[in-house]
């Protein structure tokens, strides 16, 4: 190799020929128990480009098995990488496809899969089921976004793939959530869509900023110190000692009037102050 293009050593002028004829190569032999070389290969691993653990398991437990999935999963020449890499992050070379072929497959128990599956001389199943989760994301989301690369896809199949989606209207949906300002974590727009939209958690949805919250809360005691009741709206409804309590700024939250989840927007018209405990109640963001 010379400035990362491959060079034929026939065509290389005499002098370098030579240099390549003489150096000497240190080569060593492993022998011993399959955990033993691997520690070797840990051990050797300090010099030079260290591998990773893919590329570690893969020389541990050589064979026919791994031998056809490199042909597949670590083949830069695949024509199917291009569609993969929407999917799974990563480089071919550095065996990062073949690591998630094999991390979904085996439901994250990479190594003992590898150990079982070491003499083979097929790797159907690794294929299929590789196949079938790229096909399953497809069969929901007809729309690819950067945000779908690495995502735990296979750990998402096993949870929702006897779930039935209906693509369209999964793939509107995704489409207005990844335009949603309020939506700060666009990778979680998937998950949440394929658990049934309930845990706005993964979408890190955008709290009100702390001028609005002020603003909202003065506006609100004022309006409840003139009509004598609470400044909380739950408050005030109850029949308690707290129906006309006035809360401290330090003790009230902003709150969503009509939940984030069900169309309403981190705007100041939609933001209303609750006290700690009836905010912690309604939870819906
Ligand atoms: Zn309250």
């Amino acid at each position: 190799m010379s400035n990362e293009l491959p060079y034929r050593f026939h065509a290389l002028p005499k002098d370098k020929q030579k240099l390549i004829e003489n150096t000497s190569l240190l080569v060593y032999e492993c022998e011993g128990t399959e955990s033993e070389i691997k520690q070797w290969f840990q051990t050797i691993n300090i010099a030079g480009i260290p591998l990773n653990e893919q590329e570690e398991l893969n020389a541990v437990y050589s064979g026919p098995f791994v031998t056809k999935a490199r042909a597949v999963f670590s083949n830069s020449r695949n024509a199917n990488v291009q569609k993969w890499s929407t999917y799974v992050r990563g480089s071919v070379k550095r065996q990062e496809f073949l690591n998630t072929a094999l991390n979904w497959v085996s439901h994250g128990q990479v190594e003992e899969y590898m150990q079982s599956h070491r003499h083979d001389t097929k790797i159907d199943e690794l294929q299929a089921h590789f196949n079938d989760v790229i096909a399953w994301v497809e069969s929901i989301f007809a729309d690819c976004y950067n945000e779908m690369c690495g995502l735990k896809w296979g750990q998402l199949y096993d949870e929702y793939h006897n779930t039935p989606y209906n693509q369209k209207e999964m793939t509107q949906k995704a489409a207005e959530l990844m335009d949603d300002p309020c939506v700060k974590n666009r990778k979680g727009v998937f998950e949440y869509l394929l658990g049934g939209e309930k845990d706005t958690r993964l979408l890190d949805v955008r709290v009100f900023d702390e001028a609005t919250k002020r603003r909202v809360y003065k506006r609100q005691t004022e309006d409840a110190r003139r009509r004598g009741v609470s400044n909380c709206p739950l408050c005030a409804l109850g029949h308690e000692a707290r129906r006309t309590k006035i809360w401290g700024e330090k003790e009230m939250d902003a709150d969503h009037v009509e939940a984030w989840s069900q169309g309403g927007n981190t705007s100041e018209e939609n933001c209303q102050m609750l006290c700690l405990t009836h905010n912690r109640a309604k939870g819906n963001r």
